[in-house]
């Protein structure tokens, strides 16, 4: 076989692998519908939040990546419930204004390409400003279990 056959061959695997990985992979498409990256996804309908709150998955945990990523789209007002996560959670900021608190602190103000780390097991909420929708990217660890739900954030705590 000449160099060239060789080559060929090797494009040849090379293309194949990556067909296979496409087909076997987890994809979501960035055809958006009226979010500034991800499409908004479903309505959630669980009671683990207050307010409208729209959900798209990204990617499920797996042997591979024991971690689920979601994108959640937080009309003005809406946040979740407290909650804490087994393994800790990081939330990426997309659009928007939004608030994160963990119990006994006070809460803060997340903005759009903000970065922030849940610890493990440490009860906290996020969502949206008053007045501004919040759009994030929760990245969050499956290893240890899931979510557990907590109180529901009241006006008074949300608007303290
Ligand atoms: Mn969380």
């Amino acid at each position: 076989m000449n160099c060239k056959a060789i080559s060929i061959l090797l494009l040849g695997v090379v293309s194949f692998s990556c067909n296979q990985q496409q087909e076997t992979g987890q994809h979501t498409s960035l055809k958006g519908e009226d979010t500034l990256i991800f499409p908004r996804g479903e309505k959630i309908t669980n009671n683990n939040f207050t307010g409208a709150a729209w959900l798209k998955g990204l990617i499920d945990a797996d042997s591979v990546n024991q971690t689920s990523v979601g994108s959640v789209t937080f009309e003005p007002g809406a946040r979740t419930k407290w909650h804490s996560h087994p393994a800790g959670q990081i939330i990426l900021a997309l659009d928007g204004i939004g608030y994160y608190q963990e119990k006994g602190s006070p809460k803060f103000i997340v903005k759009k390409g903000d970065a922030v780390k849940c610890p493990p097991d440490v009860p906290h909420w996020h969502g949206a400003s008053p007045d501004t929708k919040f759009v994030q990217v929760a990245v969050t660890g499956r290893e240890k279990g899931e979510t557990v739900w907590l109180d529901a954030v009241t006006d008074e705590e949300y608007n303290n």
